[in-house]
């Protein structure tokens, strides 16, 4: 298997897969942690609603207990006792609406309500009163005048004999009725007035044989009576007296009488309509009767509710009781019963036996929906529950009782019922799904997310790292390979030639001392071409080992410069090339290892010259500038690419042009160059534009080396 592969295979058995089991085992351990934690989030909220209905049936309870205390009373041995008591605790606890009872005979009262009237047949009449037969006849006579004959003045004569033989009370009652009916009648208003008025004060309770209320009809009549002599004033008190009397059940109406009198009072509030009117003390009255009528509305609705429990409600109330088998303290069954459009919240106690001899009595709580709803409910529910949920009330048939104001769409975590509480409600308790991240870093074994965090970052890491080794590894093997290949040939070629012309000059075959001269020279170059080669490879195997020594002395650069310079221009000078050298007159000396220092000129003259190209031109300078002694090579030949001009120094690094490919080298030059330079505390850069030609610059410090090499041999 290639190495590559091989590392990498081993990476991926050493790091990714343990990475990859880890990874998984955190994972896993993320969502055993987040089933935990839903399990945990549904007990709490099971909890939370199991407090919600405790506390409900806390309240409920409560009320039972203190009903049932008022009724086993045994103090309490009258009805008025017991219905007044009742009354305290509808007056203390805004639960109740009112207190029922079921008779023997399955009918229910309700003994703390007062009904603003009662359904139509169910009023009690008193039985007629009879009278003196002489009397009759008058008052009968009195008739005839007072509707037949039209005789105002003889009914009237006729009315007030009866009245005055007439011991009965309620007879002169209905009488002075009649008396003042023909006053009106006649047209003497003011003494219709009188009467009726008469009748309020002194027969204001009695109620005639016909049902007929003498007090609210008296009072009406004076009413309309004030209103047709223009008495606005005195008519509208009246009216409103009526009214006023008749929100608080002064009278025990039926509903047709109730609604009789309440349109005609209707009628007259429209005739003297307020509203337009521009005397101050009637306006004054606007607000009077819209408040009466605003509170009407709400008692008769009342009226109505209690009306159609008292006639309807006992088969559910029967059949609820039955069904019910709930055994709790106070031996009640509370129910929710929906009769027509109405609905009643009931508590019924079973049977109950106290002071006052109703046998078998069951005693029931009907209770204000609204309040329960609202307050009781929301109350309980505010207690209990956490901010960040919300609930939801529901009827068993799904319809919403109650909703939390704030209301999302989470996904519900738990529902309850209330059964054997109050009505068989459920409750909702729901809560927003938290986003997937948030669930990983609020959960508590948040470690496995940071652990998968981790692990992903170590693979990732160790994948970059071993592929980038590998690639260099691959890069490396192929410059060693590339190196031998070239190294050899550049051994090869040289020693080739010099053994040819060695050879010919040794058989005698050059005759003329001219070529001799030339062979001879040709023999020095080549010879120290491999003289550079070796010095090159051998001080390169140095570095690379750490071994190189630097022995540091004197040089003066120029002269140095001179003898290179000089030197090469005669090994070159045959190929027609100009080596140019220019340098400042006095350079001062500095302390460098001369071999190594030659090494690199040369090197630098060499690259020059090989990579010319056409140009036979090179210029080589040394001068001092700010405290640096500078050494530049230029060239005006083929130039190195931009993105090249940093990896040239690299070893075994040869530029990848066509043009360099042709040239002979071992790309280890440049390399010892700036290991030299390097080590000698200074800089090497190229400026170079491809086509245009090269300028390497060697940066040697002149002070520091003075002071730092003075003289001294240091080695590396
Ligand atoms: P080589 O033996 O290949 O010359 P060096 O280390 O001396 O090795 O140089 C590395 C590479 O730098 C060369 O292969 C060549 O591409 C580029 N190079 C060096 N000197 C010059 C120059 N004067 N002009 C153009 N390219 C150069």
């Amino acid at each position: 298997m290639p190495k590559h592969k091989r590392v990498l295979f081993l990476f991926l058995l050493g790091v990714g897969l343990p990475s990859i089991i880890l990874g998984y085992l955190a994972f896993r351990g993320i969502q055993n942690d987040q089933a935990l934690l839903e399990k945990q989030n549904i007990e709490r909220h099971n909890l939370i609603a199991k407090q919600i209905i405790s506390l409900v049936d806390a309240e409920i309870s409560n009320l039972e207990s203190d009903v049932l205390n008022k009724i086993k009373n045994k103090q309490v041995v009258s009805d008025s006792d017991l219905i007044q008591s009742l009354h305290s605790i509808i007056k203390q606890n805004p639960l109740v609406d009112e207190i029922f009872y079921l008779d023997n005979n399955n009918k229910i009262h309700i003994p703390t309500a007062t009904l603003m009237y009662i359904p139509d047949g169910h009023k009690m009449l008193h039985s007629k009163i009879s009278i003196s037969e002489s009397l009759k006849q008058k008052l009968e006579a009195g008739q005839q005048y007072e509707f037949k004959q039209k005789n105002f003045q003889r009914a009237l004569s006729e009315y007030l004999q009866v009245y005055d033989q007439s011991a009965e009370k309620n007879i002169r009652g209905e009488i002075l009725s009649f008396i003042a009916r023909v006053q009106k009648k006649s047209g003497s208003i003011p003494d219709a007035i009188k009467t009726y008025e008469r009748i309020s004060n002194d027969f204001n309770n009695i109620q005639t044989a016909t049902g007929i209320l003498l007090g609210l009809t008296s009072r009406l009549e004076c009413g309309a009576l004030f209103l047709k002599v223009k008495d606005t004033l005195n008519s509208l008190r009246k009216i409103t007296g009526i009214n006023k009397s008749l929100n608080n059940s002064r009278w025990e109406l039926e509903k047709a009488q109730f609604i009789f009198f309440k349109k005609r009072i209707q009628e007259l509030l429209n005739e003297i309509n307020p509203d337009g009117n521009s005397d101050p003390q009637i306006a004054a009255y606007k607000d009077t009767i819209s408040a009466l009528q605003n509170e009407e509305e709400e008692l008769i609705s009342k009226t109505e509710k209690l009306l159609h429990f008292q006639q309807n409600a006992v088969a559910g109330l029967k059949t609820g009781f039955l069904k019910d088998t709930r055994t709790d303290q106070h031996n009640c069954s509370r129910l929710k019963l929906n009769i027509g459009n109405f609905s009643y919240l009931t508590c019924l106690f079973k049977s109950i036996k106290n002071n006052i001899n109703r046998k078998n009595t069951r005693w029931g709580i009907i209770l204000d929906f609204k309040h329960f709803l609202n307050t009781i409910i929301v109350n309980s529910i505010q207690q209990s529950l956490p901010p960040e949920t919300d609930y939801t009330l529901r009827e068993l048939d799904g319809r919403i009782l109650q909703t939390s104001d704030t209301l999302q769409t989470g996904s519900i975590i738990v529902k309850s019922n209330f059964k054997y509480n109050f009505p068989d409600w459920n409750i909702e308790l729901h809560q927003q799904e938290p986003e997937l991240f948030e669930s990983f870093f609020s959960s508590s074994r948040s470690i496995y997310f940071y652990m998968f965090i981790l692990i992903a970052g170590i693979l990732i890491f160790g994948l970059v790292l071993s592929s980038r080794i590998v690639s260099h590894e691959l890069e490396l093997a192929k410059m060693k390979s590339d190196f031998v290949s070239t190294i050899s040939h550049e051994f090869k070629s040289p020693l080739t030639s010099i053994r040819q012309l060695a050879e010919m000059l040794q058989s005698g075959r050059v005759p003329s001392e001219d070529r001799r001269q030339k062979y001879y020279d040709v023999l020095v170059e080549q010879s120290e071409r491999l003289t550079h080669l070796t010095e090159n490879v051998l001080d390169f195997a140095k570095m690379e080992e750490g071994k190189k020594q630097f022995n540091f002395e004197s040089v003066d650069i120029k002269d140095l410069m001179d003898d290179i310079v000089s030197v090469t221009q005669e090994r070159v000078k045959h190929y027609g090339f100009e080596l140019q050298l220019l340098t400042d007159e006095s350079i001062p000396l500095i302390k460098a290892d001369i071999p190594s220092l030659i090494q690199s000129i040369n090197n630098l003259i060499d690259n020059a010259i090989k990579y010319s190209g056409s140009s036979k031109k090179v210029i080589a300078r040394g001068y001092k500038e700010n405290g640096w002694i500078v050494i530049s090579v230029r060239d005006f030949g083929i130039g190195i690419k931009k993105e090249e001009t940093d990896k040239i120094f690299d070893r075994f690094y040869r530029g990848g042009d066509e043009l360099t490919r042709n040239v002979k080298g071992s790309g280890l030059g440049l390399t010892l160059v700036k290991q030299i330079i390097e080590a000698h505390k200074g800089t090497i850069v190229v400026e170079s534009e491809p086509g245009k030609g090269s300028t390497f610059i060697i940066k040697l410090p002149v002070d520091k080396l003075k002071e730092k090499f003075n003289g001294a041999n240091i080695n590396h």
